[in-house]
């Protein structure tokens, strides 16, 4: 044991020790974020691998600082998938920006509690200015407060939960369950909404028949004529539509939808309008994006993660709402002793707007990448990575033996290797062979260490994606995976 460095018998480690490893641990940070690239950014680690270089129980005795720090350098890093590396092209790629690092750094050392104003309230003030700021940002109008959960899943939980206790049921206090006087509640959402949607409906007890699936034109963006028929069709049967989740930036094409013919769906039938922009909204700061939330001025709830796309490390997903006392009324409960004297007009406890009570101080990450970035700075992060996405579709378009599956309108690319050696077969065998190949392909990149890319299907086909998104990514990175992808085709074909 290394007396120097190991924890005092009572109490915290010593202000002189938290200098000083503190200045170590950044110092391992700069170095681990300068250069990323040296590890494999998909783990090629087997399941339970890691694990098995851990002792089975936690040490008896204090050890020493270097030696946990060691172990984070020796066997924690090298068995992640890099998030940070710049060639992390899968799902949605995210960045833990310097800023919101710091960010997140300064929010564990107050360590405030922000389930009541009384408990935090730099913090619960600085969440509504840091977000008011974020809304001017986007675009929206000043009807929309917002408030931070960890993910747009919670967010959207939440919108559908304020959805719901708009109509008046008294789901809040005679619940869903035993009772014959409710019809089947309906949300709708596109084919190609993300499945956090329907798993709301399973947290909220609705059950997942209660999701509506409305088809998507050939652009995967929804049909809402067909909207408006299956909201026509569920009243005639009975059933109570109430809530409309439209997706501005979907999961495996970043389609929008037409919000604003949804919209006047929704205000023909008088329903909830939630946005899950959740990875596209972030792209609304650039002015000339800003159409991409056109019609979102008429959203009920809008939910925008700004972990996926505007460089805070995660978790950080902003829900606003038109209607947070309605949010408000689906959640308050004030146990006597969580009672203030505080005015509940003046100021807003963060326990009255969801179901957790504790709330970790989110909103500093966020601030300090506003701040340090700037509005032109977020900008012109945003518009590099649609530049990049847009340089790597040409060079697919340019390419016989590949195509582009949908279009780009943020920084995904969906595409899929078609050589026409593969052409002379029934369109049956043709298709299964093409869907193994580009499946080929993308494991055969990902265990390259040098580039991740994710997939998804399209049409019933097997889809390549690569998403530009992380903040160090240039096109240096860009081009080594078209190079990488080109080496995999003439390697497997
Ligand atoms: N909505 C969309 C459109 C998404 O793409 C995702 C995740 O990629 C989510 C919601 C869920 O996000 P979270 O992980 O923050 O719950």
């Amino acid at each position: 044991m290394d007396s120097d460095n190991s924890a005092p018998p009572l109490g915290d480690m010593s202000a002189a020790d938290f200098r000083r490893h503190g200045h170590a641990i950044i110092d391992w940070i700069g170095e681990y974020l300068e250069n990323t690239e040296r590890y494999p950014v998909l783990a090629p680690v087997r399941p339970n691998e890691f694990r098995q270089q851990l002792p089975e129980s936690a040490p008896a005795q204090s050890e020493s600082m270097s030696a946990i720090i060691a172990d984070v350098d020796r066997l924690i890093a090298p068995a992640l998938t890099h998030w940070n590396h710049p060639a992390f092209f899968a799902y949605f790629s995210i960045s833990a920006s310097a800023p919101g690092i710091f960010g997140e750094l300064l929010a564990s050392a107050f360590n405030v509690n922000q389930m009541l104003w009384r408990t935090a309230p730099a913090a619960t003030e600085l969440e509504e200015v840091t977000l008011n700021w974020l809304r001017q940002l986007l675009g929206l109008p000043a009807e929309f407060a917002g408030i931070i959960y960890d993910t747009a899943s919670v967010s959207t939980m939440h919108a559908i939960a304020a959805a719901r206790e708009n109509l008046n049921l008294q789901i809040r206090e005679l619940g869903m369950s035993g009772r014959d006087d409710l019809p089947l509640l309906r949300v709708y959402a596109s084919e190609q909404a993300h499945s956090s949607i329907e798993k709301a409906l399973l947290a909220l007890g609705l059950g997942t028949r209660a999701l509506c699936k409305i088809p998507t034109d050939a652009e995967f963006r929804m049909d809402a004529n067909a909207l408006a028929r299956a909201i026509e069709a569920d009243k005639q049967n009975g059933a109570l539509p109430f809530c409309v989740v439209a997706t501005v930036g979907t999961t495996s094409t970043t389609s929008i939808d037409p919000v604003k013919e949804i919209a006047d769906v929704c205000e023909a039938h008088k329903l909830w309008l939630h946005v899950d922009a959740a990875y596209g909204g972030s792209a609304a700061i650039v002015p000339e994006m800003r159409h991409v939330l056109a019609g979102c001025e008429r959203a009920d709830s809008i939910v925008t993660n700004p972990h996926k796309w505007l460089f805070a490390p995660i978790d950080l997903s902003v829900l606003y709402c038109r209607r947070m006392d309605v949010l408000r009324r689906a959640f308050s409960l004030v146990p006597e002793y969580l009672r203030t004297n505080d005015d509940s007009e003046e100021v807003r406890n963060g326990m009255d707007y969801g179901i957790q009570l504790g709330r970790r101080f989110r909103s500093l990450k966020l601030w300090m990448v506003l701040r340090y970035f700037g509005h032109e700075g977020l900008a012109s992060r945003i518009r590099e990575h649609c530049r990049l996405a847009r340089l790597f579709a040409a060079w697919v378009e340019a390419a016989p033996d590949w195509e582009l599956t949908a279009p780009i309108p943020f920084s995904l690319v969906c595409f899929r290797a078609c050589p026409k050696n593969v052409l002379n077969e029934n369109e049956e065998q043709r298709a299964a062979r093409l869907d193994a190949l580009n499946e080929a392909i993308m494991h055969g990149i990902n265990a390259t260490g040098e580039a991740f890319l994710s997939h998804t299907k399209l049409n019933g086909a097997f889809v390549l994606r690569l998403a530009v998104g992380n903040i160090r990514t240039t096109e240096k990175h860009v081009s080594h995976a078209w190079q990488l992808l080109n080496e995999q085709l003439s390697h497997l074909t």
